[in-house]
């Protein structure tokens, strides 16, 4: 997906591309609000932001969907094309006519239920598209999961940790996962590029002890990897930031962390990752 940080439109990336005539993603793409970014950056965008579609499509690695034909009151399993070991979401929507809809999900990563009933409070409009108990609907269908055992490098299982939390609106943590996703990256870098000079294993851990992360971050990184700063939004100083945030919640000095500064630090994290990973061939 790529998602305009003016007007929060998302789009297919794919579709995007055909319909455009692009090849690289370092093309320009003209937004129907009239903003234009690069395909990156439309990925990047759509990463970080707050639509649920958007967010779940970040935690999830497992989406199906597709239509039902109920009966309103009557309960109806529908069975997944492959299991779904956890559920992060099940969004269900009536396709015609109003009543109640809601999902019942089951232990067995198999199936789920749709629950449906006639509503009962008094609608002064729309009164003849309530569909009435014993009458046949059409319900879409939409559900995000995820694998129980997905192999990934730490660093984006933590970046999934800290969508999941901001999800769930623990800010603080979301804050600590996407920061040490942060020292994460770093050290397996580092590690990845000191193993290729022929370094043993004990040799770098070693080193990776004993340096502190300002070195790897701002000297280390900059000597071995050629990362230097301004990376796309992410400064020094913002880096800095998170990391001293960071130290003063290990310190006990701070205990609270705002939707906001969460939001940001995600943000700056994943920037700084995908100029590095996904753009920078040379680091990756
Ligand atoms: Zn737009």
């Amino acid at each position: 997906m790529i998602t305009c940080d003016k007007c929060q439109g998302g789009q297919d990336l794919h579709h995007a591309m055909v319909r455009n005539n692009h090849t690289l993603l370092s093309e320009m793409h003209k937004c129907s609000c009239g903003n234009s970014f690069t395909y990156y950056q439309g990925i990047l965008n759509d990463y970080c932001s707050d639509h649920f579609a958007s967010e779940y499509s970040f935690i999830s690695d497992i989406v199906e969907f597709g239509n039902c034909d109920i009966i309103v009151g009557e309960s109806l399993t529908i069975s997944f094309k492959k299991d779904v070991p956890l559920i992060n979401k099940i969004l269900l929507t009536p396709c015609e006519g109003i009543f109640y809809v809601e999902p019942s999900i089951y232990r067995d990563s198999k199936s789920f239920k749709v629950i449906s009933s006639e509503i009962t409070e008094n609608l002064n409009f729309y009164k003849d598209s309530i569909v009435k108990q014993g009458q046949k609907a059409k319900v879409f269908w939409f559900v995000y999961g995820k694998t129980k055992e997905i192999k990934l490098e730490p660093w984006r299982h933590l970046l999934i940790y800290s969508k999941e939390q901001k999800i769930a609106k623990n800010y603080l943590l979301s804050f600590l996962c996407s920061a040490i996703a942060l020292e994460s990256f770093i050290n397996t870098k580092i590690a990845e590029n000191l193993s290729n000079t022929g370094l043993n294993q004990a040799s770098i851990e070693i080193f990776l002890k004993e340096s502190t992360m300002p070195d790897k971050i701002f000297n280390l990184s900059k000597a071995l990897l050629g990362i230097k700063f301004p990376l796309g939004m992410v400064t020094a100083k913002k880096i800095q930031d998170i990391i001293i945030k960071r130290n003063k919640i290990a310190h006990g000095k701070i205990t609270d962390i705002d939707s906001e500064t969460a939001k940001d630090t995600f943000k700056i994290v994943i920037t700084y990752i995908f100029e590095n990973h996904v753009i920078n061939k040379n680091v990756a």
